[in-house]
């Protein structure tokens, strides 16, 4: 039996030697007959010296040749023996053949309760007989199924024991102020700190300098120690200091809010004073001989300009009408200037002069549109005056609809 060493076997009677091995003198492994002498070997064994050209180790005929000896095998196998396990404490006899079965070797179910088997749990390599198996994985087990009787989180033993325990929030835990309180939940630890009595608390009178970490039990007691009085006396005479600071900051914002009033105001008068003389747009013009000064706004585009309306190209009954413009110096040109968009209402329809447009920017004398006389679309002008063509009208009252000749223009920002 190739499946089982020498120390396995132990046979119930004496073994026959016509059943041991010549060679070896154990019991016949894989045994086989010799053609010569008719001997049984173990089937390596005689390999073994055909290999080395040795002759029959009983007759020592050079020439034989061995093969399979069934009958022998059969009459092995019917042999009786104990189980392997009989020194563990197995009862167990039988024929040899049965013996494999009876072990059923490195299964975890099997016959003989004496034999050796790994436990059911893949990461625990422990070996056991298979009378005390059950109990090592249903009590012993490192991997076994394990909840934790607290929180009723499942895992293995070793798992829910070894780390689960460190941080499960029902786990129960004492104080470590060691106060009266035990066994109770890791979760609700903090809100006992809380409130413990063992717990070291800052004094009332920390604000004020204390130090000292009295127990909460004690706070009473030490709120009541004199030494107290020396600090707050300390304390008292610092907030007065800071409240005496606090004062003259305040005083010192109260008079630069005062001088920042003061400055303004000033402003202002000097804002008033700064009035133009002259009209500022929206002007109307009227068809005189006098030009009409007036700027066109207070401030970035504010400036300087005149305007005079102006007849030509006279016929029999219409003339022409030209809106003259031209710029001056002045107290409020401060960038360049920009011509208004102008507007011309005659009292019926607002005709759009002139887009918006910067201008041909030029100062030019105070009456230099006062000097001109009638002008037309040939008219030579002084660089720098603007003519505008507002259109041609009726030079007296026309039954024909064609407008009045007195046009009075108005100059104004287009809104
Ligand atoms: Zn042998
Ligand atoms: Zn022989
Ligand atoms: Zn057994
Ligand atoms: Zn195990
Ligand atoms: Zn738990
Ligand atoms: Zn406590
Ligand atoms: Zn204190
Ligand atoms: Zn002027």
């Amino acid at each position: 039996m190739a499946q089982f060493s020498k120390e396995e076997l132990s046979f119930v009677e004496e073994l026959p030697n016509d059943l041991k091995c010549p060679v070896c003198l154990n019991i016949l492994t894989d045994p086989h007959l010799v053609s010569c002498c008719g001997h049984n070997f173990c089937g390596s064994c005689i390999e073994r010296v055909k290999a080395s050209n040795g002759s029959c180790p009983m007759c020592k005929e050079e020439e034989y040749q061995s093969f399979v000896d069934k009958k022998c095998l059969r009459i092995i196998n019917g042999l009786e023996v104990y189980c392997s396990n009989k020194e563990k404490g197995c009862q167990w006899k039988g024929e040899l053949k049965n013996m494999s079965t009876h072990l059923n070797k490195e299964k975890r179910e099997g016959e003989c309760q004496y034999e050796e088997a790994k436990c059911r749990y893949e990461k625990c390599q422990e070996r056991k007989q298979r009378r005390y198996l059950k109990d090592h994985e249903d009590k012993e087990c490192p991997q076994r199924l394990f909840q934790c009787q607290y929180c009723g989180e499942e895992g293995t033993f070793l798992s829910i024991t070894k780390d689960h325990y460190e941080e499960c929030r029902q786990y129960p835990v004492t104080c470590p102020n060691k106060c009266s309180s035990t066994n109770m939940p890791r979760g609700s630890l903090t809100a006992h700190i809380n409130e413990c009595p063992l717990e070291p608390v800052d004094c009332v009178f920390s604000w004020a300098g204390c130090n000292d970490k009295p127990l909460r039990k004690d706070v009473h007691v030490h709120t009541a120690d004199t030494k107290h009085m020396t600090l707050l006396a300390v304390a008292c005479g610092q907030l007065k200091k800071e409240n005496e600071e606090m004062k003259k900051e305040n005083e010192e914002m109260k008079k630069e809010i005062r001088e920042n009033n003061d400055k303004i105001k000033k402003e202002m008068r000097q804002i008033r004073y700064a009035i133009p003389d002259y009209p500022l747009l929206p002007i109307k013009i009227a068809r005189k001989n006098e030009p009409v000064h007036f700027y066109t706004g207070v401030g970035e585009h504010g400036v300087h300009m005149s305007a005079i309306v102006k007849g030509g190209n006279k016929k029999f009954t219409t003339e022409d009408v030209f809106l003259l413009l031209a710029f001056h110096e002045g107290k409020f040109e401060k960038y360049e200037p920009k011509i208004p968009k102008i507007i011309a209402d005659d009292g019926f329809a607002k005709i759009p002069l002139m887009e918006d447009v910067k201008a041909p920017y030029k100062y030019l004398p105070h009456d230099i549109l006062k000097n001109i006389s009638d002008c037309d679309d040939n008219t030579d002008l002084e660089e720098g005056v603007i003519k505008i063509k507002v259109g041609t009208f009726s030079r007296g009252p026309n039954p024909a609809g064609i407008r009045f000749q007195r046009v009075t223009i108005k100059i104004s920002f287009e809104l």
